[in-house]
């Protein structure tokens, strides 16, 4: 596939631009493939991309029953950052931060990273002490993060009202290297780099039964007819529970609908992502001008990829104490995506009891950020068999054997 460049846009410029190539192409399927990943959100076809790179696994099919990106991928709010409180997550995050900052040039696709700099308010006495404690934390990882005292939020983002009658700001937790990217851009960057190695990316096509023999998995049913496959990597997200139990087996994941909205298009007021998760709020301003908002989890397990009333209320509400001018705004647009929660919110990357299924799933309300890092360690495990040091801890055991990641003060709130 052609490469994107400066050249390529001055040449295309003159000739009306009628010689650009479709961006990944609609394959045929065939009827065997070494590696099956289903779902093509920004986990699954990292998964693929990083088969491809690292390990010289071409011969790799994802399976996609909508469009790809069309799940949690396309939904989210973008945020990006790697200051979690245990070691295995700080690690796994902050490699998928790190790859993101030479991702565009990486895929020859521009994701529009943009690290702006990301605070997590603290809002009461508990906060200051956990962020505090998750600042400490970062410094042993490596992770650059920092404290901030009120005045130097009110610096960062002069629409703060620092003294409300609930819950007046205390400091924040500043990740300075935290931000943003184009989530559909990640996909679609991805999605492109697998199809340059020749992968095939089979969207309208529903994996409807997984069948194994001996113990291996063997092929998969889907609406474009059966596929045969060595291993299969499951990456469904929201649906994970769903096809684990289509293979056989059950995992400890429940599903909810986790809800999020835009603005209409104003001109520049925030420069940073900010969290107040005391009141369960977060903003950040979007490129083209609308302020992205998002809030916590529907409190009840469902399948519904939509928004609600209450829930745009609900999220306004607690934000407009500290952020008095969005009272202002018209809401825009609203949207809903099915996240998949573990008990220690926490991810699982992991072997399945059936031979060469593999699955990776459980991150919840806050995997866009760990979308290169998660692909990354996946396709470790898929290739070897065995997880690398990145996934080691997180795997299905861990719940049997009690050993948990517990990032409930850090993820609890997640994005
Ligand atoms: C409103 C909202 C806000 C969020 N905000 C943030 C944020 O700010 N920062 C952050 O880090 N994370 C955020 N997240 C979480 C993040 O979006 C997800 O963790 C991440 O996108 C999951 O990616 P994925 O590739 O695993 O899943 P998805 O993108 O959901 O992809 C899974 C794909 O599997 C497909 N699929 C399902 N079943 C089948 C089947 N039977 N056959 C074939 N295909 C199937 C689906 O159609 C889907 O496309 C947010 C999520 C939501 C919903």
């Amino acid at each position: 596939m052609r490469r994107y460049s400066v050249f390529a846009i001055a040449r295309e410029a003159m000739r009306y631009h009628e010689g650009w190539e479709r961006a990944w192409p609609a394959p045929t399927p065939k009827p065997r493939y070494d590696v099956i990943v289903v779902g093509a959100g920004g986990h699954g076809l990292a998964t693929a991309y990083y088969l491809g790179k690292n390990f010289g696994i071409t011969n790799v099919a994802v399976i996609e029953k909508g469009w790809l990106g069309g799940g949690n991928t396309g939904r989210n709010t973008t945020i990006i950052r790697s200051n979690y409180l245990q070691d295995p997550s700080s690690a796994i995050y902050e490699k998928a931060r790190s790859l993101y900052e030479g991702l565009s040039r990486d895929l020859n696709y521009n994701v529009m990273f943009s690290p702006r700099g990301l605070l997590m308010l603290a809002q009461t006495e508990h906060e200051v002490r956990g962020y505090k404690r998750t600042v400490n934390a970062n410094d042993l990882q490596g992770i650059e993060t920092r404290w901030i005292g009120p005045q130097e939020v009110k610096d960062l983002v002069p629409m703060i009202n620092l003294h409300g009658p609930r819950y007046p700001v205390l400091g924040a937790l500043l990740q300075e290297r935290g931000g943003t990217a184009r989530h559909d851009a990640v996909a679609w960057g991805y999605a492109r780099g697998c199809a340059a190695m020749g992968m095939h990316i089979l969207q309208n096509c529903e994996v409807t039964a997984i069948r194994s023999e001996n113990g291996q998995v063997s092929e998969v049913e889907t609406t474009r007819g059966t596929i045969g496959c060595k291993k299969l990597a499951i990456v469904v997200a929201g649906h994970s529970s769903v096809m684990a139990e289509k293979a056989g087996f059950r995992l400890p994941v429940e599903s909810m609908a986790l809800q999020a909205l835009v603005s209409e298009p104003i001109k520049p007021m925030i420069d940073v992502v900010v969290m107040a998760n005391t009141v369960h709020g977060y903003l950040s301003q979007s490129d083209k001008g609308e302020l992205v908002i998002g809030g916590g989890t529907d409190g009840f397990v469902n399948y519904s990829q939509r928004g609600s009333w209450q829930h745009v209320e609900e999220t306004i509400r607690a934000l407009i104490e500290t952020f008095p001018p969005i009272s202002r705004l018209r809401m825009l647009r609203q949207w809903g995506g099915i996240v998949d929660m573990t008990g220690d919110r926490s991810p699982i990357l992991s072997k399945t009891p059936v031979g060469n299924i593999f699955i990776n799933c459980g991150w919840g309300t806050g995997g866009f950020k760990a979308i290169p890092g998660s692909g990354w360690a996946m396709a470790e495990l898929v290739a070897n068999g065995e997880p690398g040091p990145l996934a080691a801890d997180f795997g299905l055991e861990r719940f049997r054997e009690g050993r948990f990641i517990d990032e409930s003060v850090a993820a609890g709130v997640a994005h």
